[in-house]
């Protein structure tokens, strides 16, 4: 009793899932203990997935008691999982303030790539896209986005047998624009990066825009983490329409900005991937595909087809397998190098765009679906 009474007075704890290596360091010098502290507490929660400080056996028990009583070490709450018959696992997480976000992890061969939030929901609100047509709520803490991470590499008892690296690559692709959740985007791309965490390689932690150029330029400044920009379109009037924050920041711009980005890696080797999501009879014809040829000559970059994830009353289609092709092949042709991205976890609704969760309360949901039948109203 006496305790419930004491932690229901307590201040807030700090939650130091989500802090850097400089950031803990700065926590630790603050309380008056010695810098590699930090160090000793990151191991213990990002190598082993230790949560409880009691259990942190290398700190003297004074210590550990005064982390318990200021600090914790909080991962993110999972409503729901699911597993796809292709070996896709998507997490529905429940965030502070009641939001979904959703996380996904693909596997493919020797690799396991996890799809990361950034936000619950988007203000960007891109014409095919259902995160957008969710509008935005808020963004996620640097602990509810690295919290992802811990949190699959938890579900395969990867930490306790000692296999941390199940994750191999992480794409900020999931919920949100990384862009405008600057400081805690870049702070959990620090620890997937840092080696006292997850040391993934910095080739292999990518973030996606749609293209939030002041952003980008100040990251440039800062990170080193590859580059995925979302184009859609080989023209500004058709962007305007698909991306409308390219009315803002057209695609000159952009392309301008995602130069620099590569330019300023000490790593010059490295390109920008373009996406292109491709949508029937929108984006999607020989014209286009020559035009984006033109448009990227010169450009350091690769280039990422996605077909369009279909969902309710999006007002789009996904092209047929040989529209694709001879989309692909146009490229190719032109000298490029052209992925197409294959649909995983269709059987879960875990494709790209279609991360909205199921578990939305129904009058949002219905509200969602009318103003979505008027929109298509209006474009018809
Ligand atoms: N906000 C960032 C990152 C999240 S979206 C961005 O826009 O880049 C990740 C990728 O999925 C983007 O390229 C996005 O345009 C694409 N996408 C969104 N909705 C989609 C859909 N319904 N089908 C296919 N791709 C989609
Ligand atoms: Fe936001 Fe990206 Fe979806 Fe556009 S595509 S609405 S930027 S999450």
């Amino acid at each position: 009793m006496e305790q419930l009474i004491a932690s229901s007075e307590a201040p807030a704890r700090v939650n130091l899932l989500g802090m850097s290596r400089a950031q803990l360091e700065a926590f630790f010098l603050e309380l008056g203990e010695k810098r590699f502290r930090a160090q000793q507490v990151m191991k213990w929660i990002h190598h082993q997935g230790v949560t409880d400080f009691a259990l942190m056996s290398n700190l003297g028990k004074a210590l550990r008691e005064r982390l318990a009583s200021v600090a914790e070490v909080r991962p993110p709450q999972v409503e729901s999982r699911h597993d796809s018959a292709d070996g896709t696992r998507k997490w529905l997480i429940r965030v502070e303030g009641g939001g979904l976000v959703e996380t996904v992890l693909i596997p493919d061969g020797n690799r396991a790539t996890l799809c990361v939030s950034s936000q619950v929901g988007c203000s960007l609100d891109c014409s095919f896209c259902s995160t957008g047509k969710q509008g935005f709520q808020r963004d996620l803490s640097a602990a509810e986005i690295i919290g992802q991470l811990w949190l699959a590499i938890d579900s395969y008892d990867a930490f306790q047998a000692g296999k941390g690296r199940v994750v191999t690559n992480v794409v900020m692709m999931g919920m949100g624009e990384p862009l405008l959740n600057f400081d805690n985007v870049v702070a959990a791309m620090d620890l997937m990066m840092d080696d006292l965490a997850y040391g993934i390689s910095k080739r292999r932690v990518t973030l996606s825009t749609s293209g939030v150029v002041p952003a980008l330029d100040r990251l440039a400044e800062i990170s080193e983490a590859s580059l995925a920009i979302s184009l859609h379109a080989p023209n500004d009037a058709l962007r305007d329409q698909l991306v409308p924050v390219n009315r803002r920041y057209p695609i000159r711009m952009l392309l301008d900005s995602a130069r620099n980005y590569i330019d300023a890696q000490r790593d010059q080797k490295r390109v920008v991937t373009v996406e292109y999501t491709l949508m029937a009879g929108v984006n999607d014809q020989r014209e286009h595909a020559l035009e984006l040829a033109q448009l990227l000559r010169d450009f350091p970059c690769k280039i990422n087809l996605i077909p369009f994830n279909p969902f309710p009353n999006s007002g789009y289609e996904r092209p047929s397998g040989n529209a694709v092709s001879r989309f692909w092949q146009v490229l190719v042709d032109a000298g490029y190098i052209v992925t197409v991205r294959t649909t995983r976890g269709d059987d879960i609704d875990a494709a790209c765009g279609q991360l909205v969760g199921e578990v939305v309360d129904r009058t949002r949901r219905a509200e969602r679906h009318r103003s979505r039948n008027e929109q298509a109203e209006v474009t018809a």
